[in-house]
């Protein structure tokens, strides 16, 4: 079932969505160092955006967050763009109902088996 029919049945509860940083909610090409992040990705941004106006849990999931001095760059960053304080992980968490990621594919559950995708 597609999110936005699921988003809009009564029962709904909301949802934790993990979110990549670098390469997913903002550009990236290369490491540059914990002070430097990428423009947003406007297609990821206004998405985001959107689930937290529909009120789902999005947490920052980035490997950036090993570390006090990357946590700040990361957090003021949200704030400038207007995303706000939110929670940032960089563990995998068992609440995490979707992952967006630009290195991951999908796998089938219990088959291995790679989802293709019609995005090219
Ligand atoms: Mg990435």
């Amino acid at each position: 079932m597609g999110k936005d029919q699921s988003r809009s049945r009564p029962e709904y509860k909301k949802m934790t969505i993990a979110v990549d940083l670098d390469g997913t909610l903002a550009e990236y090409n290369g490491w540059e160092g914990n002070n430097i992040i990428g423009a947003p990705v406007p297609a990821m941004f206004f998405r985001v955006q959107r689930w937290i106006e529909e009120g789902e849990e999005v947490v920052i999931f980035t490997a950036r967050a090993d570390c006090i001095e990357a946590m700040v760059p990361i957090r003021r960053w949200l704030i400038y763009h207007g995303l706000g304080d939110l929670r940032i992980t960089n563990i995998k968490e068992k609440g995490f109902q979707e992952i967006y990621d630009d290195r991951a594919f999908r796998v089938e559950r219990n088959t291995g088996c790679i989802e293709e995708t019609d995005w090219g």
